[in-house]
């Protein structure tokens, strides 16, 4: 896949405000935040969008969504949070490196734009 801003924040090319780090994952404050908490949860190895995942795919996928829950709970999210994956131009993605938006600390309303 073509490289992204965020294989820079990967590599710390480019600075990021990191909230959890480790060998698979990478969390960190969104640029422009759309709620009081606004991190965006990413997988290291490049993938474009849950529309390119495959079943090799299975366990990190579950490893996103667990440290998801993790940043919440370090993020002190008691009261709930929404979890958005933006998949591909109809769903409003703009950077093509797979990532969830971890939204918090604020009522969310439904439906979504
Ligand atoms: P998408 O629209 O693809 O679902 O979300 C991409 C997100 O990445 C947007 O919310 C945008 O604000 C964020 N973003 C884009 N460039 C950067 C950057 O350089 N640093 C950080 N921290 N967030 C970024």
């Amino acid at each position: 896949m073509t490289e992204t801003i965020f294989s820079k924040i990967i590599r710390k090319e480019i600075p990021a405000d990191i909230v959890y780090e480790d060998d698979l994952v990478l969390a960190f404050r969104d640029v422009n935040p759309q709620a009081p908490v606004h991190i965006l949860i990413i997988p290291k190895r490049p993938i474009v969008s849950i529309a390119e995942v495959t079943p090799a795919d299975t366990e990190l996928l579950g490893y996103l969504l667990l440290t998801v829950a993790r940043v919440a709970a370090q993020e002190g999210l008691e009261e709930g949070y929404r979890i958005v994956i933006n998949t591909g131009k109809d769903g409003g993605q703009t950077v093509f490196h797979l990532h969830l938006h971890l939204l918090g600390q604020r009522m969310m309303t439904w439906p979504p734009g």
